[in-house]
This record gives C-alpha cells, sequence and structure tokens, in this order.
C-alpha cells in the first residue's frame, strides 16, 4: 500500500506554474505518475472490467456503492478508525487474470494497490474482491472514489464503469462519526491472597497485545489505550458460584472513585482465584461482574472478572466494559435480554447480522456469530452494538469536557452476600441509575428521597446512590417488587 500527500504535489505545480508556465504542468504529471513529455497520465481506467459494489469495513461490512448507484452507510463510519475497501467486480471473457491497479482515494490522500483480477467477485471470499487498507489516521476526510487502472499502452482508456463515481473528477460524499476519543481501560491486577498465593492476573506483554486486539476489533474507536495500575491486594475469598463477587466489584468501584480516573476510564479489576481456570471454573462460575452504568455515572465505570491466559479471559472483559458502557445482554443463552436488539431474520438469536471482518488476521467473519454482548460462542460484535457503543461513547467523551457543581452522595450496594456502606463520592451530575423511592431512618424521624440504583448485571444486587444525609441508621426501598430493609 503506498500513500502520496496529493495537497504536496498540487502546492509544488502550484507554485512552479507561476514561473515556467507549460513545462511545470509536465512536471507535475510526471509527480503523478505519468512520463514525461505527454499530458496524459500514465494509467487510464482499465478495459473489461465493472465495478458492481464497494464496501468499507471497520469490523463490520458498510455498503458505498451497488449497481453504479451510491448507497449511503447505514452504519456509522468513524473517523480514525483503521478501515479496508472492498471492490467488487465483474469482468468481461478474456479480462480474467489482467493486471491492474486500484486507487481508492480519500480526500487528498491516495492509496493504491497491484491487483490480478479474477472473473467474479462474491461477499464471502475475501480473495475475490480487490481490497485497499486505510490507516485510521488517513481515514479524515469526507469524500472518495475508487479507479481500476492499466497502463496507458494496454488500454483505451475510455470504460467508465472501471471507475466511481465514472465522472473521474467526481468524489462521492462519506458520512463520518467522531467518538471523541479513545477506549481507556485501566487494568487493575488484583493480587489474591484469599488462598495466601499472592496470584496475580497474567499481564504479560502477549496478553497485553492480545486484550489491546480483541478490544480494537470490536469497539467503535480509532485507538484503545489499556493502562496497567499497581497491583491491588485482595483478602477476601470469590467463590464460582458469585461469592465474594459483588464485595470485589464494590472495592474496585470505590477505588475508582478515588483514583483521580478521567470521566472517560474504565476500571477493569483482573484477578486469578486459581492456578488454571478449569480448576476455578470445572463445575460452572461466573467469570465477571460490572456495574450497568449510566453515561453520566463516570464512578460506576468499574467492572471485575477473570485473568487467565488466553483469551477466554478477554472475552470476558469485553463483555464487562460492554454493561459499563450500558450495553444489556443480546438473545441467545441468557434471558432477560435487551429489548432493542432486532428481532429480523439475520439478527435470530444475537447473530451480528451482516459480515464482519478481523482485519488483523485478514479474515471474514460469519454473519451468523453471536453477539458478544451474549452468552454464545464464538462471538464478534453485531452493527447494532457497534451503533449502541459508538453512541455512548460519543456521550462519555462529550461529558470528559464538562464539570458542573458538585453534590455528594450516599453509596450502599447489596446483594446474596449482605448489606456494605461505602464512602460518600461528590458527582458533578444527578446519577443515571434507576431512579427509586427510598426512605431514610434518622435520629430524627424519617425522610424521603430519590435514589439511584445501578443493578449488578450478573447477579441479584447492586449499588444505590441517595443524596447525603446525616445520621442515617436504616434505608427502605423496594427491589424487585418486594420491600426491603438496608441496616447500618
Ligand atoms: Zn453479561
Amino acid at each position: 500500500m503506498r500513500a502520496y500527500d496529493l495537497a504536496f504535489l498540487a502546492a509544488i505545480a502550484f507554485a512552479a506554474c507561476n514561473s515556467f508556465t507549460g513545462v511545470a504542468d509536465l512536471d507535475a504529471e510526471s509527480a503523478d505518475g505519468g512520463s514525461t513529455g505527454s499530458n496524459l497520465p500514465a494509467l487510464l481506467p482499465a478495459d473489461g472490467i465493472t465495478l458492481t459494489r464497494v464496501e468499507i469495513y471497520q469490523g463490520l461490512q458498510v455498503k458505498l456503492m451497488e449497481d453504479g448507484v451510491a448507497v449511503a452507510n447505514d452504519l456509522p463510519v468513524v473517523i480514525g478508525r483503521d478501515a479496508l475497501f472492498r471492490l467488487y467486480y465483474d469482468v468481461e471473457p478474456g479480462f480474467e487474470g489482467t493486471p491492474t491497479t486500484a486507487r481508492l482515494t480519500i480526500g487528498d490522500e491516495e492509496f493504491e494497490v497491484q491487483a490480478s483480477v479474477g472473473s467474479i467477485s462474491n461477499e464471502s471470499s475475501l480473495g475475490s474482491t480487490i481490497n485497499i487498507e486505510v490507516p485510521g489516521d488517513m481515514l479524515m476526510a469526507t469524500d472518495w472514489r475508487v479507479d481500476v487502472l492499466q497502463p496507458r499502452e494496454e488500454t483505451s482508456g475510455s470504460n467508465k464503469a472501471a471507475a466511481f463515481p465514472s465522472d473521474s473528477e467526481a468524489k462521492e460524499s462519506l458520512d463520518v462519526t467522531n467518538p471523541g476519543g479513545p477506549l481507556r481501560v485501566r487494568l487493575v491486577p488484583v493480587q489474591y491472597q484469599a488462598d495466601g498465593s499472592g496470584r496475580l492476573p497474567v499481564t504479560t506483554e502477549d496478553q497485553l497485545e492480545l486484550i489491546q486486539d480483541m478490544f480494537f476489533n470490536v469497539y467503535p474507536v480509532g485507538e484503545v489505550e489499556i493502562i496497567v495500575d499497581d497491583p491491588f491486594p485482595w483478602t477476601q475469598p470469590v467463590a464460582p458460584n458469585g461469592g465474594g463477587w459483588g464485595e470485589l466489584l464494590d472495592a474496585i468501584t470505590n477505588y475508582r472513585q478515588t483514583a483521580g480516573a478521567d470521566v472517560n476510564e474504565y476500571f477493569y479489576g483482573a484477578f486469578r482465584p486459581s492456578d488454571d481456570f478449569g480448576e476455578f471454573c470445572g463445575g460452572g462460575c461466573i467469570a465477571g461482574l460490572a456495574n450497568l452504568a449510566g453515561p453520566g455515572d463516570p464512578g460506576q465505570r468499574a467492572g471485575i472478572g477473570l485473568g487467565f491466559a488466553g483469551p477466554g479471559s478477554i472475552e470476558t472483559a469485553i463483555h464487562e466494559v460492554g454493561h459499563t458502557h450500558g450495553r444489556q445482554h443480546t438473545p441467545c443463552g441468557v434471558s432477560p435480554s435487551d429489548p432493542g436488539f432486532p428481532t429480523d431474520e439475520v439478527h435470530v438469536e444475537a447473530s451480528i447480522g451482516r459480515w464482519g471482518l478481523n482485519m488483523a488476521q485478514n479474515q471474514l467473519v460469519d454473519p451468523g456469530i453471536k453477539d458478544f454482548m451474549s452468552y454464545c460462542d464464538p462471538t464478534w460484535v453485531s452493527d447494532y452494538t457497534f451503533e449502541a457503543l459508538l453512541t455512548r461513547i460519543q456521550a462519555v467523551n462529550g461529558l470528559a469536557k464538562y464539570i458542573g457543581p458538585s453534590t455528594r452522595w450516599h453509596q450502599v450496594s447489596f446483594d446474596q452476600d449482605g448489606t456494605r456502606w461505602h464512602p460518600t463520592v461528590e458527582l458533578g451530575r444527578t446519577p443515571t441509575g434507576e431512579p427509586r423511592d427510598v426512605t431514610l431512618v434518622t435520629a430524627s424521624g424519617q425522610e424521603r428521597v430519590a435514589g439511584y440504583f445501578f443493578g449488578y448485571d450478573h447477579l441479584d444486587g447492586g449499588r444505590l446512590l441517595f443524596p447525603a444525609t446525616k445520621g442515617v441508621t436504616q434505608v427502605r426501598l423496594e427491589h424487585r417488587g418486594a420491600p426491603i430493609e438496608l441496616q447500618r
């Protein structure tokens, strides 16, 4: 792949034209790939080939042109994110195997690949299309065109079907979306002391690289930052059946609230409660837990999960960080699930709904693969989740600049292990958890206030926030249709 800076070439041509009219035009042509001595470019539209479709992939298939007609992208194109363009074509008999140069122009940038055309393209075979990679930092403009070219000596140069748009001066517009920043995951290595081992999660260079790649595959951002924090000692046991999980999640959530974290940081406590996964999870287990956080609740952006080597624990982390982006379960192997997930045929049982592409492995992902917010395997990101994550990421990155007047809130969490009171937290806005009517019992009587509840994703329980009040001895509220009392 080559990238030319056309803006730079144009500047040279302009400057030269002022002093050496005519001659400078030839120089400019030659810099553009032409041979000296002629005004014609060296490469002209190829004969015998018809472009039939153009797609862009940033993880999922998005059509930009079909049968010579521009298609508005039905999934956001993310600026700054690596992309692959696929050019589909038909060839006339006799042209199969012809060497061509395919050129993609985005804004002022050009990308070229050499390709020998086959007979016909189909979407299930990556090798049957002309594929052009575009690094994310070059994907910042809002118009594009493609040309399939041959050396001037080998083509008539008159085939308008070898380019899109067919008018050689025209460009098609591209509707792009800005996520507003990277995905930032702060990996907190929980040092597991309950069995006396002091075992840490696996954070080798290989594992961190895999974490970064796997998050990047499915989160709609230009960049994923994985920050490894200092070890976080933990002496309580965490059991396969869910015991101890809420307590550890609370500890990581509290840590996030005091760690001076940015609004858009996602804390993830990883731990190894045994030497290997099978030993812990042989009879089935909880593998991760997170807060279902709202966009305006940075203090709740925390999750925990197993931290063994290999992709399994990373899949859990991707799923849990999805919950902290407000994503619910998608409907495969788990109920209840997100009522907003599409119910059409292509999304049956949380299917991703269209072709995916793993760019790192140069491999297509079948449309029948499952969305990563489901409980089924193997997983990729669905178009539904991709778009929803992008909306949340934009909201969170927008909030990153927000500083409002702050108020102080009490925090109490409850689950199968009991009730836990936490330090109060100062917030720049009202929490966006589920509103709950809360009755506070104090020495001087009772008071009704508006509370906000953040449920755990994989356990019955969660965290309640209510305005900080002096002398609270008990909190009463309804949970799952029944009154509960939380004793201080
Ligand atoms: Zn889940």
